[in-house]
Parts: structure tokens; sequence; C-alpha cells
């Protein structure tokens, strides 16, 4: 239920889905209950930087793009600061710590931010499945908890959201069990109130399928790695419209085929 075994179900459950969709001659959304949006608000996800003059300024630049929200990866109160002044009151600011701390010291760093006004604090804790304590984090560094790209199927993630460790569910569809399961952990999120705002730093089918589970849901944001790429196997289409927005592809199954030159010139031997 965990693990290499999952992340491989999940890529022949993405695979089958897009079969499925190819064979009916309709997009992925189509089968999942129909697009309400047909393009999806990017959040920018910046690289672990550390130096607060450096996050600012690649804040900055990021807003510059079009992005209307920006989530950093970083540890410290000064880091945190230093974003939310560059960017300034409006913008929403997410801070994913990746799992440095022990609950004592996530509740006093939540508290610490507190004047940054983060939208969330993301896997503050070690190890990622103390449920228990991520909720102890959220009831008393009162702020929002997001978690989940270190979860598998749809019953850790219930175990997740009964501990109540969590407003936000970031379910990643190449690891939680593909389309199938993700599409469960939102209807459990659904019940329990919990916001669902999905894992994916990715640039393959991952970011495709995320596109179409997101355009069925009538709010939420797509995350979108903040770097530039030597290259893309959907050439400019999942690029960042000058909004902030990705389109939702409209083609059969997932929606575009991988350039084959690209996966040629990036091929391991
Ligand atoms: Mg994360």
């Amino acid at each position: 239920r965990y693990g290499i075994t999952m992340f491989a179900i999940s890529a022949l459950d993405i695979a089958l889905w897009d079969l499925a969709g190819k064979v009916k001659g309709v997009p992925l959304h189509q089968l999942i209950g129909g697009a309400k949006r047909s393009t999806i608000p990017a959040y920018a996800s910046l690289m672990r930087i550390g130096n607060p003059a450096q996050i600012a300024a690649e804040c900055k630049k990021a807003i510059k793009l079009g992005y209307a929200a920006i989530k950093l990866h970083e540890t410290t109160v000064p880091a945190v600061s230093a974003a939310r002044e560059a960017i300034g009151p409006g913008v929403p600011l997410m801070v994913d710590m990746n799992c440095p701390l022990d609950g004592p010291a996530a509740i006093q760093f939540a508290r610490d931010c507190k004047q940054a006004a983060p939208m969330f604090l993301e896997e503050p804790v070690w190890p990622p499945e103390d449920f228990a304590t991520l909720a102890e984090v959220r009831r008393e560094g009162r702020l929002d908890i997001a978690a989940g790209e270190n979860a598998c199927t749809v019953h850790q993630f219930r175990q997740m959201m009964t501990a109540g460790a969590v407003s936000h569910a970031q379910p990643s569809v190449i690891k939680v069990g593909g389309v199938t399961e993700f599409l469960r952990v939102a209807v459990l999120a659904d019940e329990f109130g919990v916001q669902v705002i999905p894992h994916s730093p990715y640039f393959g089918p991952g970011f495709l399928a995320t596109l179409h589970l997101m355009a069925i849901r009538d709010a939420g944001l797509i995350e979108v790695f903040f770097m530039k790429r030597p290259a893309c196997l959907w050439g400019e289409r999942i690029a960042v419209d000058a909004h902030g927005h990705v389109a939702v592809p409209q083609g059969p199954g997932l929606g575009y085929e991988p350039d084959r030159d690209v996966m040629e010139k990036y091929r391991v031997a």
C-alpha cells in the first residue's frame, strides 16, 4: 500500500486512463466528471534557495511572470519574511519545509512565521506520517497545515484527515495510486471539508493528469516548478500564461503526445 509498488501502479493507472480517453476520443477530464475550468491557476514552486535576498528576487521574478501565488521550500523565519516583504500582503504564500522538525520546534516555527501570514505550512514534521504530531502543530501553531505528497492510497489520507492533521490535502497522482486513487482522495477531502492542492512539480504525464484532475474541481491551484527547462515533452503547451494559468489539455486521453525528438535527445542508453 506504500512506496515503489504504488508508484508503479500509479504510472499504469495514468496510462490506462490515457488509453481509455483515446479509445473513446475524449479528453481525460470528460471521463472523470467533466471540466469546470479550461485553465488552472498555477503557483510558482521555488527551489530551496536559503539566502533571503535571493529568495526575494526569485519571488519578484515569479510575480512579474504572472504567477498569483508562491510556494517556498525554506525552513527559516528570515526566508519566509523576505518572501512576504517582496510580494506584498495580498499574494498567497505557502511554505514547504520537507519534514525537518519535531513537534515543539514546528509549533514554534509556525508561531514565529505568523506575521508573514503563510497560507499554510507544508510537511513541517518528521516523519511525514506522524499525523498526531501534525494535528498538534496545526492546533497549537495556529496555522493551516498541508501534507500528502508522501501519502499513498485513500486509506492513508483517511488516517491523516481523521486525525485532523491537515487543512489542505496534497495527493500526488504519480504516487498516490494514479487518477483512480486521486479521485477517491478528492471525494474524501470534500467530505472532510479539506482543500485539495495537489503535489505536481512534474514534467511528464503526471503533470498532464493533474491538470485534468483539477479541471473537474471548482477551485484549486496547480503546482509548477519555478525553473528554466532546457526542453519540454509537450512544447510550450504547459507553459504558464501571462495571467499565471496553465491550459487544460483538450485532446483525447491526457491530451498531448510527447515530443519524440526530446525523448530521443535525453534517452538514457
Ligand atoms: Mg512538498
